[in-house]
């Protein structure tokens, strides 16, 4: 202690010492050579999630991160993307907002059907919030009939419930922000790449494009796939009972959540549903009363994590939602409490309407 403090005193920096497992300084480049290139924790994510998956599995800075590293390595000025009409507004919204000034032209397609041509189709399964459900074998065979390349969104339901690839996409995304980390903590995106060229070209476009995950939401990812297999089985226990009950409300015109059945096509592909439903009242008052009067449900935009969230989309998405709509994503609270704090936040709504 002394010696260094001298050495302070002198100005000169103290030898902490070379540690044997500090990747980046390896005198003969390895692969950890630059966290922007790979580093450990991000390898070691990406090995779980390609094996879940059935892929070879990429880290990005965020979901979006994920979809602009996708469009931009894969497709040249001109082409189309076809999404899914009724998912994540925020692809939509990049691709038209953004990417169109690249000459990228985005359509909306109503994923019931079959895909139009175009150079790339975006499905999503359990689409957030609308939750239509692709039949995704025929969906995926018109679009490779007519030479797209298929994208699927797969954030809502996680590789525990679908697995995309063995469906026949060539790609799978993940916002892993939400449901993959599991506890509203961490920005994270993943593609699960189908072919190890595109898995070798998104990787070089990650690397020059720098869209790549730390590893520290890379770790909490990690971690939070520790208990991703419980908190999937309870999530989507909770969100079917919730949306039970929500179909006999009075105060609720409409629940969306494919598990209340029958769904023949969404049924031919999973067997739980996940954590996320979304259900109508009235009008946008009735919405914000609803969120203003939960005490225990958070009134917050993201989803898929341990705490519920809920959200009334129409302040984000006015024109592709209904102005009642409101998206509940189910966390690990007691089913009987989250019930009682919706009961009593349509109940003090429909009351303040005078229903
Ligand atoms: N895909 C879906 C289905 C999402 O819900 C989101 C975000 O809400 C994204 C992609 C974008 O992910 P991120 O917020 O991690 O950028």
């Amino acid at each position: 202690m002394p010696e260094r403090e001298t050495q302070l005193a002198r100005g000169e920096v103290p030898a902490l010492g070379r540690a044997t497992v500090e990747p980046y300084a390896d005198a003969t480049p390895g692969p950890f050579y630059y966290q922007r290139v790979a580093h450990p924790v991000g390898e070691e994510a990406e090995r779980v999630l390609g094996e879940l998956e059935g892929g070879q599995a990429l880290l990005f800075s965020s979901g979006a991160g994920a979809t602009t590293a996708l469009i931009l390595a894969l497709l040249d000025p001109g082409a189309t993307v076809a999404v899914a009409d009724g998912g994540y507004w925020g692809t939509m919204a990049m691709l038209e907002g953004e990417l169109g000034r690249w000459g990228i032209r985005t359509m909306a397609f109503d994923q019931s059907g079959e895909p139009p041509n175009a150079d790339l189709v975006w499905l999503e399964p359990c689409a957030n919030p609308m939750m239509s459900f692709p039949d995704l074998d025929a969906a995926i065979g018109q679009a490779h009939a007519s030479g797209a390349i298929v994208v699927v969104d797969n954030t809502v339901l996680s590789p525990l419930l679908l697995r995309p690839l063995e469906h026949g996409a060539d790609f799978v995304l993940h916002s892993a922000t939400k449901i993959l980390s599991g506890h509203h903590d961490a920005l994270i995106g993943v593609v699960s790449c189908a072919r190890a060229e595109d898995h070798a070209r998104l990787k070089a476009f990650r690397s020059a494009s720098g869209i790549v995950a730390a590893p520290d939401p890379a770790w909490l990812m990690l971690r939070g796939m520790k208990t991703l297999a419980l908190r999937v089985e309870r999530q989507s226990a909770t969100a079917l009972e919730l949306a039970r009950r929500l179909a006999q409300h009075p105060a609720v015109n409409r629940v969306r959540y494919p598990g209340l059945g029958p769904d023949p096509i969404a049924e031919r592909y999973v067997e739980a549903f996940g954590p996320l439903l979304s259900f109508d009242v009235a009008g946008a008052e009735e919405a914000t009363r609803v969120e203003r009067a939960l005490t225990l449900i958070e009134n917050a935009t993201s989803l898929g994590g341990v705490a519920s969230t809920l959200e009334a989309r129409a302040r984000w998405e006015p024109t592709r939602v209904p102005a009642g709509l409101l998206r509940l994503s189910a966390g690990l609270e007691a089913v009987e409490d989250l019930w009682a704090d919706l009961a009593q936040a349509l109940a003090a709504s429909s009351s303040a309407l005078g229903k």
